[in-house]
This record gives C-alpha cells, structure tokens and sequence, in this order.
C-alpha cells in the first residue's frame, strides 16, 4: 500500500486477516487487544474502549501485513537468516 504525506499525521497499524479473510485485526497498545475492521486498507475511527487513547481521536491507517510480515509472524529471525544466505549460496 502506497502511503500519502497526508496520512502521516495518522498512525500506521498492520491488520492481519482473520481466518474467515472478512476482517483485519489490528493490534492496540492503549487497550491491549485487538480491534476489529471490515478488511479493507486506509484510515479508519478507532472504537477504542480505553477513553483516553489517542487513537479515538485521530483513528488510524490499516495497512494489510504484507507476504513478509506473515511469514516473520510465523517463524524465527534465525530461519530467515538461513534462508537468505541459502540464496546467496545458490547465487554464487
Ligand atoms: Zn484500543
């Protein structure tokens, strides 16, 4: 998703699918839970349940967690580093 220089003034939370694909759920810090949107990208209000999150006030950006973000969720930095260099070595 490609951002604008007016959405830098809102927060920028990845959204991970759930497992039906019909919502995102973004982590929040302030409430510590997860919220709940329809999955689609771009800004959205939070509903937050902590009354003096910043977030009820500005809402924020979802951006869906890229092929990346999905596999680091699923795996060790360690075996990512092997991965890589397992490429390089097939590079040489
Ligand atoms: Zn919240």
């Amino acid at each position: 998703m490609r951002i604008k220089s007016d959405d830098l003034k809102y927060p920028i939370l990845i959204g991970y699918p759930t497992e039906n694909g019909k919502q995102l759920a973004v982590w929040c810090p302030y409430c510590v839970r997860y919220h709940y949107h329809g999955n689609v990208e771009g800004h959205r209000l939070a509903h937050c349940k902590r009354e003096k999150s910043p977030y009820n006030k500005t809402g924020y950006i979802i951006k869906k967690a890229d092929n990346n973000q999905m596999k680091f969720k699923n795996s060790s930095t360690r075996s990512i580093d092997n991965a890589i260099m397992r490429e390089e070595g097939r590079n040489l």
